[in-house]
């Protein structure tokens, strides 16, 4: 492929445009005097024909090389939003005929590679090092809750209740990162059968009942039988944790609201609290990894609980909206496919 400079390829259209432009005025000066038509007006005559054509060839050429550079540097352009998007596969054409345009491809490339290499080495670690803390994380939770349960001394048994409170808590945030990170890495789809949501969500709300027993919580329930295809295991972390934070994130005396909608081939499933709500500028973030609107995280929690819910719903094509007031409540709906 012949390649050019940058500055060369500008160089190169202004040389054309006054090769042209000065030729086709020297023709007309020639043919003027051949045909013995030259008078006074020939000079203002020739300077328009000079503007005319200067403007037009300068036009086809801007276009011709623009439309060129352009395509390139926005398909370099999408490229890059990609990888700000977490996308670190993206690779753009190297071969250009444009050097700036190749150097930047190749340069890109590299970083796409290298961006790709050290995110799968995070991943790795992230998840090595959840493994590993796994099988100790259960050892100390049992022996644990065994003092508790056996231990003759008051006290003994109140420190003991702590550590396995806390052991659990790591253990649930060792959990959700490595169920998170193999969902991350999900290339094949997830194992999807027909099930009932509407018995799956019940279940849900049964498991959260000392909760909203203890916040004294009404419930306004809509589930009419409904059955869908996915993944229902799956499917049960989210309704587990936008349940459970409904529950956490509400006050005394307030109503959780759980309700199954359909129309045409969706199924909509909205969890509802009449709790704190969510500020406007922590809305947006609420769906980032550890993120927690309560600076001080004085609610227990982790801040992945969302983030893998959406996770689960988009790998069954889905999507999840979130409308919230502050100090009013909030609604969380789920749309998935039947
Ligand atoms: P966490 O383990 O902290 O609950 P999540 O990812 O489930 O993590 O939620 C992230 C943050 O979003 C929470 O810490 C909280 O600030 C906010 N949030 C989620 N659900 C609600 C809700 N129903 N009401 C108010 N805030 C909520």
């Amino acid at each position: 492929m012949k390649r050019h400079k940058l500055s060369r390829v500008f160089i190169g259209a202004i040389f054309i445009i006054n090769f042209i432009t000065n030729t086709l005025v020297a023709i007309a000066v020639v043919l003027s005097y051949a045909l013995g038509a030259f008078n006074e007006a020939t000079p203002l005559v020739l300077t328009t024909v000079y503007i005319i054509s200067v403007t037009l060839i300068g036009f086809a050429l801007a276009a011709i090389v623009g439309k060129r550079l352009f395509s390139q540097f926005t398909e370099l352009s999408e490229a890059m939003k990609r990888v700000a998007g977490g996308d670190y596969d993206v690779r753009v054409e190297e071969k250009r005929d444009i050097d700036e345009v190749r150097d930047m491809s190749v340069s890109f490339n590299e970083m796409a590679r290298e961006l790709g290499m050290t995110e799968l080495m995070r991943k790795d670690f992230v998840s090595n090092v959840s493994h590993e803390f796994k099988t100790p994380l259960s050892v100390i939770e049992g022996y644990a809750a065994l003092i508790e349960r056996e231990s003759a001394d008051e006290r003994c048994r109140g420190y003991a209740g702590r550590i396995s409170a806390s052991a659990k808590r790591l253990s649930k945030l060792a959990g959700n990162i490595l169920l998170l990170s193999r969902l991350e890495n999900q290339t094949v789809s997830i194992e999807k059968a027909p099930f009932r949501l509407d018995k799956r969500l019940r279940e849900a709300i049964l498991l959260h009942e000392r909760g909203w027993t203890e916040k004294k919580l009404g419930l306004d329930l809509e589930l009419p039988e409904t059955e869908i295809t996915g993944s229902a295991d799956l499917l049960d972390e989210v309704w587990s944790n936008l349940i459970g934070n409904a529950v956490k994130f509400s006050r005394e005396g307030g109503t959780l609201g759980v309700r199954i909608t359909e129309s045409g081939d969706k199924v909509a499933v909205a969890v509802s609290d009449t709790g704190c709500g969510i500020p406007d500028e922590a809305r947006a973030r609420i769906f980032e990894k550890f993120y927690q609107a309560d600076a001080s995280r004085a609610s227990e929690g982790n801040g992945l609980g969302l983030p893998l819910a959406r996770r689960i719903v988009e790998l069954h094509g889905g999507t999840v909206e979130v409308s919230s007031e502050a100090g009013r409540g909030s609604t969380f709906t789920v749309y998935l496919k039947r």
